[in-house]
């Protein structure tokens, strides 16, 4: 029969494996890939050529290297980019990270009393200063930071969340306010319509069953035209004469006053969220805030304490890398009267970089690359955005470098910069490709030079 004889075919293990034995891959790898790639020919009984298993192998490995978490250059122009990792930390918050993580630290140990202590004193205290809270958490992210405050919130007889229709948003792959209500046990009591939300929608739908009015932040979209929601001061005398706590998710979570940059619309701040009457503000440590991943919370000093005594609290909460990285960018916060020149907080230095100063840049790079055959390279004034679902509106003026070639398409140049080492990421807009110099930052110009060069290749 067919079967046997088409095995037999197969090459061996150790056949395959000598043939790779130049494969940069960690060798393990390489041999569960080699197994995997025979298994799957036994498994369809077909036969190939040994030529056509190696390359085989070869490929998969491929795939799976181009996987492995590396960094890239961001050309896109749009600043906290989700694919792209979010907000980058700077060199000297990641000094104070490698500080505290190559050596032991006093992540849970009271120092004068040489006892065992709590997570995050010092950081909590810095983030409720910014925030002008009373008290403040941090946790994984901010999806986590909703979860665990509705945990905590919605339990018992009161179990319904009140929010706007105009709010039930999805932010990102898979965000789905509606989802991630259900999923932690609270009821969503939907209110007014898509456009229009009153005062009225929300004092009506009011119960015993009520366990909290909900705001979320439309993040990646606005609504423009015949639209209304209650103001926020309204909003929050209605809950508390109702006693009900009225939480505000502002996704985002700026810690600056965004409109101070030319190009930017004024972001709400978890200050304001307060001042007018929040319980508690919820926001993402790496999106506007320039920080790592993590969810931070800031308010009432009684619902921070109930949050962080819930079980659920400590399956989502911070490791010490995050905490170290977190605590350097508070006080880069705290200790700079300008954050954005202070150098520490990166988002805010590339946000803040002017226009002349990228096209110095972009100058300096086309005259180092010099020409290239059939590659025609130029620079223009373009646009680069904050991207990451925040301030959908707004755009920051950017400088761009053009690639254009008489014998290659956008796309194939584009392939070509991201097989580069480190790929660049760069966009086709009026089927040319540009380099967006906004995100790209100034150390990686050198590397941009030698990519380009090496396109006439
Ligand atoms: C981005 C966003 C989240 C999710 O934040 P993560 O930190 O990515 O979990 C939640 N709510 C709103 C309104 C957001 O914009």
């Amino acid at each position: 029969m067919g079967k046997s004889v088409s095995l037999r075919k197969l090459p061996s293990m150790t056949q395959l494996l000598e043939s790779l034995e130049k494969e940069s891959l960690p060798r393990p790898l390489v041999v569960a890939v080699a197994r995997d790639v025979l298994a799957g020919l036994r498994r369809k009984k077909t036969a190939s050529g040994f030529a056509a298993i190696a390359s085989a192998v070869h490929e998969q490995l491929r795939v799976l290297e181009q996987s492995r978490l590396q960094p890239v250059i961001n050309a896109t122009g749009v600043l906290i980019h989700t694919n792209l990792g979010r907000a980058p930390l700077s060199k000297e918050v990641m000094r104070q990270v490698a500080e505290c993580a190559t050596q032991y630290n006093n992540l849970e140990f009271e120092l004068t009393g040489g006892t065992r202590g709590q997570r995050g004193g010092y950081l909590e205290a810095g983030l409720a200063t910014l925030c002008g809270a009373e008290a403040s958490a941090a946790v994984n992210n901010c999806a986590a930071a909703l979860v665990l405050v509705l945990r905590h919130l919605a339990s018992g007889e009161k179990t319904e969340v009140i929010v706007s229709r105009g709010e039930l948003v999805q932010i990102g792959g898979g965000f789905r306010i509606p989802d991630i209500l259900e999923s932690s046990g609270a009821r969503l009591r939907e209110v007014g319509t898509t456009n229009k939300t009153s005062l009225i929608d929300y004092a009506r739908s009011i119960s015993p069953k009520t366990a909290l009015i909900l705001k979320v932040h439309r993040s990646n979209f606005f609504m423009e035209g015949f639209v209304e929601s209650p103001v926020f001061p309204e909003l929050a005398q209605l809950a508390s004469r109702k006693k009900i706590p009225l939480v505000e998710d502002l996704g985002s979570g700026a810690l600056f006053r965004t409109d101070c940059i030319s190009g930017l619309e004024a972001e709400r701040t978890p200050d304001q969220s307060l001042k007018e009457g929040a319980d508690l503000v919820l926001f993402s440590g790496d999106k506007l805030f320039g920080g790592p991943q993590a969810g931070i919370i800031a308010g009432s000093r009684r619902m921070i304490a109930g949050l962080k005594n819930e079980p659920f609290f400590r399956a989502v909460r911070c490791d010490k890398l995050v905490l170290a990285a977190l605590q350097a960018t508070v006080e880069s916060y705290l200790t700079a009267p300008e954050p954005f020149k202070a150098g520490q907080v990166q988002l805010l230095e590339m946000i803040s970089a002017s226009t002349d100063v990228l096209e110095e840049r972009a100058r300096s790079i086309l005259s180092n690359v010099g020409r290239i055959k059939e590659i025609e390279l130029g620079f223009e004034s373009s646009q680069a955005r904050l991207g990451g679902g925040t301030l959908p509106r707004s755009s920051l003026p950017s400088v761009a470098l053009s690639v254009r070639s008489a014998g290659k398409k956008a796309g194939e140049i584009l392939s070509a910069l991201r097989r580069n080492r480190p790929p660049i990421i760069g966009y086709i807009h009026r089927e040319c490709v540009f380099l967006n110099l906004r995100t790209v930052f100034p150390e990686q110009d050198v590397l941009l030079i030698a990519a380009l060069k090496a396109l006439a290749d």
